[in-house]
């Protein structure tokens, strides 16, 4: 790394987010300078193919000219306003007509905000203030899942079902969490999908029967869990899962943020599994991550019950100064439309996803992988030791690491998630682009092979390794 070069610059001050330190301190971090199409260009000059879209946000390319000129043309216009007090720039006027027009179940009303943390935390509020609204205020605990990812605020960090939350002194004392709905991991041997997720749906009702239905404020869920490693629900588990919540009145929040416009094929993940929320968030591919901005979409219920909550204090005392932002709000537009006008990323999406589906299953067979999930333009490999015990690597062998490393040196930006590599393009990708992101994810993969199995191991089979 050269000397004042912009990764030893970077090193020296600043502090990334998600970031293994020791790996970071080996190799350095990866500046990028330029995107084009799925392709972004480093510093050097090198080209990446990014199979994850960035953080799965960027579905439309890293060199949309669209996406920018819709930037320009609402800054040179009414470069910022907030929505405080009644007052609003025209673009997140237009913006919540069309979300209303384009959403999974009927939206009475839109609440703008910066990122998909703050749609939750808000998210959480609106919840919390309901209940009180309505006479309740021991309605508080909130109801979120294993291995769930809902963003790094306050309240949005305490609904992740990860380890690391502890770092914090978290979850919230409200928090409480039902199973991570992953087949493959946690069903037991021989139990259907169908089975699992009944047993899932007894579990939850026994969980809210325990807890006291009255005591709860709402449950949280991705249609697919993101960054706990892009795991689909098993079949029928949603439908099953919202008739419980029914029978306990309790909302559903559908946190859409990963699966939102267009990710598993439909608009919606509650379209893809076949379930209604009462609220829906949604960011990332909103703006195609050209802009910060998430959105809560309210059922007319869930508008009635703020509102009334909100009489008391003759207002909704919550707010960010930036959310709404005209510019943020004119890029959704633009995203959106790029998205579902005819021809556009969603039937790419559509046009595509079996020749994904094809490629990651051709996986299958391979050594290191002991299971392949997808949907749409959305998969993962999970990674394992041993297929058959579904054992994984011990964490001293650094696999997701090496597998970052390896798919650089082969120009490919890849993102392992615990033991699964993602693959999630943005859906402008081509059939034949996908073709070249999995030769180059079978070639890492095999260089993995070849030197991991060959360290302590142990029982990776060295004919698997050899195949
Ligand atoms: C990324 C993500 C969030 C958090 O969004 P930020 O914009 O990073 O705050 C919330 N929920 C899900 C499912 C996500 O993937």
């Amino acid at each position: 790394m050269a000397l004042n070069s912009p990764e030893a610059r970077d090193l020296a001050h600043h502090l990334h987010s998600f970031t293994h330190l020791p790996s970071l301190e080996r190799d350095g971090p990866l500046v990028l300078e330029r995107g084009e199409g799925i392709y972004v260009h480093d510093t050097h000059g090198k080209r990446y193919l990014e199979s994850v879209s960035g953080l799965w946000n960027v579905v439309a390319g890293f060199s949309e000219p669209r996406l920018v000129q819709a930037a320009h043309e609402a800054m040179a216009q009414m470069p910022a306003y907030h929505t405080f007090f009644g007052r609003t720039a025209l673009p997140p006027v237009v913006l919540a007509e069309k979300l209303v027009e384009i959403a999974p179940m009927d939206v009475a009303r839109v609440y703008f905000v910066n990122s998909g943390s703050e749609a939750n935390d808000t998210t959480v509020k609106m919840l919390w203030m309901m209940a009180r609204g309505a006479g309740e205020p021991e309605r508080r605990k909130l109801i979120s899942r294993y291995m769930a990812y809902h963003g790094t605020t306050v309240a949005s960090c305490s609904l992740n079902g990860k380890p690391y939350i502890n770092a914090f002194g978290l979850p919230l004392p409200e928090v409480i969490y039902a199973e991570a709905p992953h087949h493959w991991r946690n069903a037991h041997p021989g139990e259907s999908e169908e089975a699992y997720a009944d047993r899932l749906a007894g579990e939850l009702e026994s969980l809210i029967e325990a807890e006291g239905p009255e005591t709860i404020a709402g449950f949280f869920a991705e249609p697919v869990m993101g960054a706990g490693g892009a795991v689909p629900p098993p079949a029928g588990y949603f439908p099953k899962i919202q008739a419980v919540l029914n029978r306990h009145g309790i909302p559903m929040v559908a946190d859409e943020v990963v699966t939102g416009l267009g990710r598993t094929g439909n608009l919606w993940g509650a379209q893809t599994y076949e379930f209604t929320p009462d609220i829906v968030v949604t960011s990332k591919a909103l703006t195609s991550g050209y802009m910060p901005m998430g959105a809560v979409l309210l059922s007319p219920e869930m508008d009635r019950r703020l509102r009334i909550a909100a009489e008391a204090y003759d207002e909704f005392p919550h707010g960010f100064t930036t959310g709404g932002s005209p510019a943020a709000a004119a890029v959704a537009l633009e995203a959106i439309a790029l998205i579902t006008e005819p021809g556009g990323l969603l039937d790419n999406v559509k046009a595509v996803a079996p020749t994904l589906k094809a490629a990651l299953e051709g996986f299958e067979s391979h050594p290191l992988v002991g299971e392949v999930r997808h949907v749409g333009l959305l998969g993962a490999l999970e990674i394992v030791a041993d297929k058959g015990s579904k054992r994984p690597f011990a964490p001293e062998h650094e696999i997701g690491e090496r597998i970052v490393q390896a798919a650089y040196a082969r120009g490919l930006i890849t993102r392992p998630i615990g033991d699964a590599v993602i693959v999630a393009p943005p859906f402008s990708i081509t059939a034949e682009q996908i073709g070249e992101l999995m030769e180059s994810l079978g070639a890492v993969l095999d260089e993995i092979t070849d030197t991991a199995t060959r360290e302590s191991m142990g029982p990776v089979p060295l004919a698997a390794s050899a195949e």
